[in-house]
């Protein structure tokens, strides 16, 4: 029986990055997948592939919508070739997949394809074309999650889907009704509005995308609006029943009355729950909480204490880097190493266009913990380089503690925020204040700009092009 050091389940952005460290820190490890490909959700049927079809459909909108005003025309009819668009986005994943597999021998992990199923603590059983068994001094769980449901929904696969098919269908839907206004949600809506069909929007909550800061939310919601997808918040999805291929959902308004939708494709994002199916991990003494979630204390030990978790299949934001922070975390921890996550730092991003990224306090949030904080707002219409390509939608906003000036919060939504908003999560790394920010030279004409000049409106009111 082969022993390790380590050995860790699941092969997402958690558990391959876990693998690396542990690798690099001279521990003898192992991954065990039970897919045939490694990288998880995240590579699979997740960030890669739904970033490669906001990337085709972006092009798409252009050519068709922007390329005019920038002079340039285009004889005949742009049309899309969702087939071809659908096999890019899948080269793209093999590509990502297949540089895992690249990391993992580069760094002399072994990897083993099967499900893994605690025997006991230190035992792993794989399941795959035959059954083996290692041995392992520590594990780390990163079996991730999977798409959660509403219990009177039927998901077909086929009209009523998930993010997975929703990232593989054969046609442009002609009507796709999305329930949950989140970050699944809005991402594929846009993809699918931009190539034609008509999307509506259905979320419970008062306003879409709700963890988020409020303005970015109603900033996101006018830009779906102008594009014309509906937007029904504050509706209570109540049935999805499927006629043949007419999908009809049914949800219930603040007023009490029930609204009748009909599409031909039903998206349910609503979420996503952790995952432990086949982990066995009562054998292990490996405690779940009542979110079935793997319960961890600070240092991402379960009740077991030679075994951890990570990611998705634990508590916190489900995002690929901070399944990745913690597999790190873990990896220096088992060194003997003191790493620190700090959690109020990981961003958020939404990959729409304009982009959505956020870190640190929301307003909300600082409001309700009584913090005394001044907002400096800056939009993206007001610098050259917005008007020069014509990404003119949205704004920067800096929230930075009323006496001290730190930087509580930076909250953005325009174009290539995604990016920018590693400038925000390295000042409040450092503890900036707005001042700092606004006194650090920004290249012109950039959209970082909008940064420097969020900071300045913050910090004396003196932002200096509006
Ligand atoms: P996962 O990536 O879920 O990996 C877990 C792996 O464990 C899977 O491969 C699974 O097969 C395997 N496994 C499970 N049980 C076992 C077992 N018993 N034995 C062996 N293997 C097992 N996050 C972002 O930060 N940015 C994005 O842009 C983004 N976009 C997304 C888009 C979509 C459509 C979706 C669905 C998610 C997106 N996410 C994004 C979220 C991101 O994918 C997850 O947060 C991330 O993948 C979590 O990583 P993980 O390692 O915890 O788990
Ligand atoms: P989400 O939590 O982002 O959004 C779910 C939405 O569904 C919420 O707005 C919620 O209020 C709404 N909802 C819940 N029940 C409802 C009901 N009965 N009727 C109508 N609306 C309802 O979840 P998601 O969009 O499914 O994404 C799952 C996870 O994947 C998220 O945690 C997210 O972090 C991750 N993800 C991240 C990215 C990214 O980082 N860009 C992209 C995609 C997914």
């Amino acid at each position: 029986m082969s022993q390790y050091d380590v050995a860790i389940i699941g092969s997402g952005p958690g558990g391959y990055v876990a693998a690396i460290r542990c690798a690099q820190l001279g521990m003898k490890t192992a991954i065990i997948e039970k897919y045939s490909t490694l990288g998880g959700t995240c590579l699979n049927v997740g960030c890669i592939p739904s970033k490669a079809l906001l990337s085709s459909s972006h092009h798409y909108e252009e050519a068709t919508k922007h390329f005019e005003d920038h002079g340039i025309e285009i004889p005949g009819e742009v049309k899309v070739n969702l087939e071809k668009m659908i096999a890019r986005k899948q080269s793209v994943v093999d590509q990502t997949t297949g540089g895992i597999d690249f990391l993992m021998k580069k760094n002399k992990i072994d990897v083993y394809q099967g499900v893994g199923s605690f025997k006991d603590a230190t035992h792993i059983t794989i399941k795959g074309e035959k059954e083996e068994e290692i041995e392992a001094k520590n594990t780390i769980i990163a079996t991730g999650s999977k798409p959660s449901s509403l219990p009177f929904i039927n998901i077909d696969k086929e009209r009523i889907i998930t993010s997975t098919e929703a990232l593989k269908l054969k046609e442009v839907p002609k009507h796709l009704i999305i329930i949950g206004g989140g970050v699944i949600g809005l991402e594929l809506g846009q993809v699918y509005k931009r190539l034609g069909a008509e999307v509506t929007v259905v979320e419970y909550m008062d306003r879409i995308l709700p963890t988020m800061d409020a303005g970015l939310s109603k900033e996101l919601n006018k830009v779906f609006k102008k594009a014309k997808c509906n937007m029904m918040v504050s509706h209570k999805v109540q049935s999805v029943e499927r006629n043949g291929d007419e999908v009809v959902v049914k949800a219930e308004n603040k007023k009490g009355e029930v609204v009748e939708f009909k599409g031909d494709y039903c998206l349910v994002s609503v979420g996503r729950r952790p995952y432990t199916d086949g982990l066995n991990a009562e054998a292990a003494g490996v405690k779940l909480n009542d979110r079935g979630q793997v319960e961890v204390n600070e240092h991402l030990q379960t009740s077991a204490s030679n075994i951890y978790a990570i990611g998705d299949v634990i508590k916190g934001a489900m995002l690929a880097h901070k399944a990745e922070e913690e597999g790190v975390f873990v990896a220096e921890t088992l060194a003997g190493q003191k790493p620190h996550i700090d959690y109020n730092l990981i961003p958020g991003v939404v990959y729409t266009w304009p982009e959505v990224a956020a870190v640190g306090k929301t307003e909300e949030e600082l409001k309700e913990a009584g913090t005394k904080y001044k907002v400096g707002q800056f939009p993206f219409r007001a610098l050259g380089r917005a008007r020069a390509s014509g990404d003119i939608d949205g704004f920067v906003k800096i929230l930075a503690d009323e006496t001290t000036d730190e930087v509580l919060g930076v909250h953005m939504i325009g174009a290539r925020c995604a990016d920018l908003i590693a400038e925000a999560v390295t000042a409040m790394e450092f503890r900036a204040s707005a001042e700092d920010i606004s006194r650090m030279s920004h290249a012109h004409p950039t959209f970082a700009e909008a940064v420097k000049e969020a900071a300045l409106a913050a910090t004396e009111d003196r932002a200096l092009h509006v």
